[in-house]
């Protein structure tokens, strides 16, 4: 079913990772009839679409929730069978010093919140949603989130709250980062509410593998491509595991900069490009802490994503802090996997910074990791007060996990900050038949931005082939 590698293998195209970028670019093209080789080096496919089974609990790492923009992408680019397990969340809840809130996520819902809990007018939430529906990527608008939200609801850092703190969650965006940002992706979140894939991530990955494998694609597991060969500034293929795969074309699904520094060369690049891809910033990471409720033992539906925090004030800074209190909670109750049998799991996120993991030694980052599940374990005490009677599994996983699993520069969940969406669009003018897609620029990132970016560059492919 899959395939094994072979010295001289021919291709039209090769997609290098099998994030979701790489995997709807790769159905795409190999649906208009190119030959695709799909290469992941993880013997999962997925890339942070990923999920872990341990003592018979089934933990997703990324399926936290994504727009209902997915169901059009799903259905126009993968399946209606694929599109329709999307579902929506309905109770997504804030609990912090600044209020205790329970909303649906949609623009309805938020109105009517910010008009009677925090009394906001409506005309000025009216010209709040206008300006986000407005922001257009090629206005070049350099106004920060923070200018946006001073401008609208000045001095309400309450409201900032509620506004900015799923974001910042959702692609690691902060009040400093380019107001766009936050625009596309609110305005995304605010259509209709947050959604998810009923079956969780192994059952959607193992449906998209099928599609693939249906359309055409080779697929190479445990395959890591080393280098991108070239002539003459021309892709000419790929070395994975040692072997030579010859294409004209590769689209890269790994991280932006380590296609450019790694897997090309710095030096195939052109100076003033080169200028941009020093001053591109890596975007954040993450901390997860994974927790297993024992078969047989229930959790009341208390909301499907809880954003907690101790923090009397909104920071978006302090959600990435190592010793931060703001985490949000998944909960996945026996209606995320109806197939198997009822369990219920908890899986508590926090944004956080690679540098605070990286340096320290072993027994401290073992100690750090068990700090943070009893961190985890103890702010979840204040709405499950027996959950430690409940359990029998944690685990944690930090910036460095995610490093070990995708080698995205420091660990990064995100991708890039915005100027990383130029360099990547990019690459093409530098080096003839290389394309990327994959998280970048903050608004290519997430379930729907990275799928919908493969989306974009596989038909930059087709038109230039
Ligand atoms: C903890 C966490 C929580 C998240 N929560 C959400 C959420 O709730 N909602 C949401 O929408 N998004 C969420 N995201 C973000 C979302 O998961 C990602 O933006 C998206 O999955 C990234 O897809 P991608 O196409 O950029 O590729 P990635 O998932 O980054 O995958 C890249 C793939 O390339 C492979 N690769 C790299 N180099 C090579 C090589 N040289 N050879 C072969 N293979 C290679 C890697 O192994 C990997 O499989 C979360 C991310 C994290 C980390």
């Amino acid at each position: 079913m899959f395939k094994n590698l072979e010295e001289g293998m021919v291709y039209d195209i090769a997609v290098i990772g099998s994030g979701l970028a790489g995997l709807t670019a790769a159905n795409y093209l190999a649906k208009l009839g190119y030959k695709t080789a799909l290469f992941e080096q993880h013997y999962m496919l997925g890339g942070l679409a990923a999920h872990f089974s341990r003592k018979g609990h089934i933990f997703d790492v990324s399926l936290h929730g994504f727009p209902i923009g997915m169901v059009k992408s799903c259905r126009k680019y993968w399946s209606s069978e694929i599109a329709d397990s999307i579902v929506q969340l309905k109770r997504i809840c804030f609990l912090n010093p600044q209020f205790n809130i329970e909303t649906t996520f949609t623009r309805e819902d938020f109105t009517k919140i910010l008009i009677e809990r925090f009394h906001i007018s409506p005309e000025a939430i009216e010209n709040f949603f206008q300006k986000l529906n407005q922001m257009n990527f090629y206005d070049k608008d350099r106004r920060r989130t923070r200018d946006i939200f001073e401008e609208f609801f000045p001095g309400r850092n309450d409201v900032h709250r509620l506004l900015m703190e799923p974001i910042s969650y959702a692609n690691g965006s902060t009040m400093d980062d380019e107001a766009i940002t936050y625009g596309i992706v609110f305005s995304n979140f605010m259509n209709k509410g947050v959604y998810t894939f009923e079956g969780g991530t192994d059952l959607l990955i193992k449906k998209m593998t099928d599609e693939l494998l249906k359309n055409g694609v080779d697929i190479f597991k445990r395959s890591k491509v080393e280098k991108i060969l070239l002539k003459d500034r021309q892709v000419v293929g790929v070395k994975v595991n040692g072997t030579h795969i010859q294409c004209h074309t590769v689209l890269s699904n790994a991280h932006v900069l380590n296609t450019i520094k790694n897997l090309i060369g710095e030096e195939y690049f052109l100076s003033e490009f080169l200028e941009k891809v020093r001053k591109t910033r890596i975007n954040n990471s993450s901390c997860q802490v994974y927790i297993g409720i024992r078969e047989g033992e229930s959790i009341e539906d208390m909301g499907d994503l809880i954003f907690t925090s101790e923090n009397e004030r909104f920071d978006s800074t302090e959600l990435r802090d190592f010793h931060t209190t703001s985490r949000t909670f998944s909960m996945y109750y026996p209606k995320t996997r109806p197939q198997e049998k009822p369990m219920y799991a908890i899986v508590a996120s926090m944004n956080a910074n690679w540098d605070d993991w990286n340096r320290l030694d072993e027994e401290s980052y073992q100690r750090e990791k068990k700090r943070i599940i009893e961190d985890s374990l103890q702010s979840l005490k204040q709405f499950i007060p027996h959950i430690r009677e409940k359990i029998d599994y944690t685990e944690a996983a930090t910036p460095k996990t995610l490093f070990r699993y995708t080698e995205h520069p420091c660990g990064t969940s995100f991708g890039t900050k915005f100027e990383g969406l130029e360099i990547s669009m990019e690459l093409s003018e530098q080096i003839k038949g290389l394309y990327h897609a994959g998280s970048v620029g903050i608004i290519m990132s997430g379930w729907l931005g990275a799928m919908n970016y493969g989306i974009i560059t596989a038909h930059k492919i087709a038109s230039n082939l």
